[in-house]
């Protein structure tokens, strides 16, 4: 019988997203800025030696351990995912996991439309493609590098091959509101979901200050028209599982065939339904973004562990959730923890 992830608080924990490595190929200003001192404490983007990342074989393990325990879906971040050349055969690998329902990735999208068919044919289930911009100064400007033709090629790649996809844009005043208006117009025009997402105060967030929902919705409203929240659609408006937990508030415009959503992973007001965990980079166990609770996954493969032992240890720390992250600090920045 498929068993069934409980924390300490009742909460059914059933969703994984794994950083599956801390490079990337971006230089975004508000996670991995390109500076000489880029955070304050002034500590310089270091990537973690190739041997500390967990390698394909590890990962499938974990995987392996983490379906038996009772997790349904798995996410696939980073750093960039995509830098990874053995991504499709983990996603091969989780895929095929009877326990595991979706295999998704959270990508910039550079590189992706040469990717996808092997990603396609291993199984990925959908993609969440992170876009701040559709002008190419602006871009450039956030994320350090020229990458929004691929980008744009990535989202039509997943549209033509029937792969849900969603837009991930972190608004930031003074650098992309000129950008909110012609990022909400690609779910005018396509059946995705465009999500503005709140900035978090770590890493190169620190230096920006998160900009209200209700401002963009505001400068929607005058663009298109009245907004609707979207009750029905949980968080999805795509074949990709419909999550009733997931922390997005949705709504819709007037003509658009896609949806508008918001994120805010500070103070979301959600923790009583969070149902999920994440491992880092380097193997480390987090059961709440903003807390530090967690285990190390990586000793437990490297020890020798089983995939059943690994799930009893799995279902050991799943205890240790904490209640809420409101009150704890996370020091390390997106492209360490997995975004
Ligand atoms: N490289 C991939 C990408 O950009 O989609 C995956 C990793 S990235 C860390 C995942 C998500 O975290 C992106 O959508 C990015 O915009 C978001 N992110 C990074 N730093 C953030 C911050 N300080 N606040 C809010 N979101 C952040
Ligand atoms: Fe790279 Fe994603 Fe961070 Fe941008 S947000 S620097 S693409 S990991």
């Amino acid at each position: 019988m498929d068993r069934i992830l409980k924390d300490s608080w009742g909460r059914t924990i059933d969703y994984l997203r794994i950083s599956v490595t801390d490079r990337c190929n971006l230089r975004c200003m508000y996670c991995m800025p390109e500076r000489e001192n880029p955070f304050p404490d002034g500590s310089f983007p270091e990537f973690l030696d190739s041997r500390e990342l967990l390698t394909a074989k590890e990962w499938l393990i974990f995987a392996r351990a983490a379906a038996l325990a009772g997790i349904r879906k798995i996410r696939l971040t980073g750093g960039e995912p995509l830098t990874r050349p053995d991504l499709p055969e983990l996603v091969r690998g989780m895929a095929a996991l009877p326990q595991i329902g979706q295999v998704v990735i959270t990508t910039n999208a550079v590189g992706l439309a040469r990717k996808l068919p092997a990603l396609q044919a291993a199984g990925l289930a959908g993609v969440n493609v992170s876009l701040d911009s559709m002008d190419r100064d602006v871009y450039r400007r956030i994320a350090g590098r020229d990458g929004l033709d691929e980008a744009l090629a990535g989202v039509r790649a997943c549209l033509e091959r029937g792969i849900p996809v969603k837009i991930n844009c972190v608004p930031v005043e003074g650098i992309n509101d000129s950008q909110w208006i012609p990022l909400a117009k690609l779910a005018r025009e396509w059946p995705v979901q465009v999500r503005f997402i709140e900035m978090m105060p770590i890493g190169g967030g620190r230096e920006f200050p998160p900009v209200k929902s209700s401002r963009i919705l505001q400068r929607l409203e005058q663009a298109f028209g009245p907004v609707c929240a979207d009750e029905h659609c949980c968080n999805d408006n795509s074949q990709e599982q419909q999550s009733p937990k997931g922390p997005a508030q949705i709504f819709r415009l007037p003509g658009f065939c896609g949806t508008i959503g918001f994120i805010s992973a500070v103070n979301c007001g959600l923790c009583s339904s969070c149902n999920r965990i994440r491992v880092t980079a380097e193997g480390k166990l987090k059961l709440c973004l903003h807390h530090p609770a967690g285990g190390d996954v990586r000793a437990q493969i490297r020890m020798g562990k089983t995939p059943e032992e690994l799930s009893r240890w799995l279902c050991e720390m799943v205890r240790e959730k904490p209640r809420d992250g409101v009150h704890t600090d996370e020091s390390r920045p997106m492209w360490k923890i997995g975004g």
